[in-house]
């Protein structure tokens, strides 16, 4: 019911695993794979961000719903520090010794961009442009904002940026932070006169940047490509990273299964029976020609497989297989004259069904059915299938 289930499967739990089994799937893997230990990690961050997701019903229900591509719309790429949520859980900062990211310098936001990619790019590769915008370091005032000295600590909240006031409320006495009104909560003043004309004294400008993102040849929705360091800069913080998430667009002949393609294929009654052959357009500039052998008999609903013809496999680039599903289509009317031909042919028509309890026999007509009736015919199917339990979207929940 889960649209994917690699963050269930990093932690080895099954969909609808309880936040205390998901809970002790991760103290069992991440003592397994802490960085201390000697794992992954790699891994480990991978298995802590699928426990941070998990762990939070709101993310969870975004990731069940969407997979991992629903996650990124929220901008939930940064995520926590690996080490940070795992101290959290498990006791202290010192479970290990402490980690690294004591004292690491803060970040600017990630900056996550999506491209949509056809399924065709991602059956060839592809390396496209992307433009974004983002802040970087003015090169005028080297990001002081204005000339040497010209900045100044504020006085009003002595460089804070924050001011703190007290109210007294009763007998209580309320402590009220608000931005300081003299900076702008920024906790510097820069004289008129000496502010950097170049970034008016907010140290950064935007600029234009270029980015070649090469979408490798089978990836996969949801996949991401890190440009590290390519967000916004800003004085003193690490700049973030420029996340491309890729999102697969749907296609109109092919499904695609992981590295398999699906695709349906109609063909004529008389190709289905007798053999003979049809044609299917590939992602790339090729067209398979497909053959029937005369005396195999394709049936309506038959699925077949063209091994190797399926998507390449992310990095190894082994192909996945392409099935074939097949409707067959029946012509509405034929010549009775030909029908002896068929007879001679043809398996004999079984016999009538015989059923000893009833005792009478009636002739009946059957007729097409017009519009209205073939929709009363579905919703009939429609509401045998709600009777059936839970409606669908509480499924994905459970
Ligand atoms: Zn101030
Ligand atoms: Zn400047």
């Amino acid at each position: 019911m889960v649209k994917e289930s690699k963050y269930y499967d990093l932690l080895e739990v099954s969909p609808d695993a309880s936040e205390s089994e998901l809970k002790k799937a991760y103290r069992k893997k991440a003592l397994r794979l802490h960085p201390d230990k000697g794992g992954d990690p790699e891994l480990f961050k991978e298995v802590t961000h699928a426990y941070e997701v998990l762990s939070d019903p709101q993310k969870r229900s975004t990731y069940d719903a969407l997979g991992e591509a629903g996650l990124s719309e929220s901008g939930g790429m940064g995520g926590m520090d690996p080490q940070d949520l795992f101290s959290q859980l498990f006791g202290g900062g010192g479970f290990f010794g402490g980690g690294p990211s004591r004292g690491a310098p803060r970040k600017t936001k990630d900056l996550v961009h999506r491209v949509h990619v056809t399924l065709e790019d991602l059956y060839k590769g592809k390396t496209s442009k992307l433009s974004l915008t983002r802040n970087v370091i003015c090169s005028k005032c080297a990001g002081k904002g204005g000339k040497e000295g010209a900045v100044q600590q504020c006085s009003g909240c002595r460089g804070s940026g924050v001011r703190v006031t007290l109210r007294q409320m009763g007998p209580m006495i309320q402590q009220i932070q608000q931005a300081c009104d003299q900076c702008s909560g920024t906790g510097e003043m820069i004289n008129a006169k000496d502010r950097c004309k170049t970034c008016n004294g907010k140290k950064v400008v935007s600029e234009k940047k270029m980015l070649e993102v090469h979408i490798d040849k089978g990836m996969k929705g949801g996949q991401t490509i890190n440009f590290r360091g390519e967000s916004d800069q800003a004085p003193g913080v690490t700049p973030g990273d420029v996340v491309i998430v890729i999102e697969e667009k749907p296609h109109e002949r092919f499904r695609r299964q992981d590295n398999d393609l699906v695709i349906d294929q109609e063909i004529d009654l008389l190709t289905a029976l007798a053999g003979g052959q049809f044609a299917i357009k590939h992602l790339d500039d090729r067209a398979l020609i497909v053959k029937i052998s005369p005396g195999e008999v394709i049936k309506h609903a038959d699925l077949k497989v063209i091994p190797g013809q399926g998507m390449p496999s992310y990095r190894h680039h082994e192909p996945g297989d392409l099935f074939v599903h097949f409707t067959v289509k029946f012509p509405d009317h034929i010549d009775p004259a030909s029908i002896p031909m068929l007879e001679s042919v043809l398996p004999p028509r079984p016999p009538l069904e015989k059923f000893p309890k009833a005792t009478m026999l009636e002739e009946v007509e059957l007729e097409e059915a017009d519009t209205r009736q073939r929709a009363r015919a579905n919703n009939a199917g429609d509401a045998m299938d709600e009777d059936e339990g839970e409606p669908r979207v509480q499924c994905a929940n459970q």
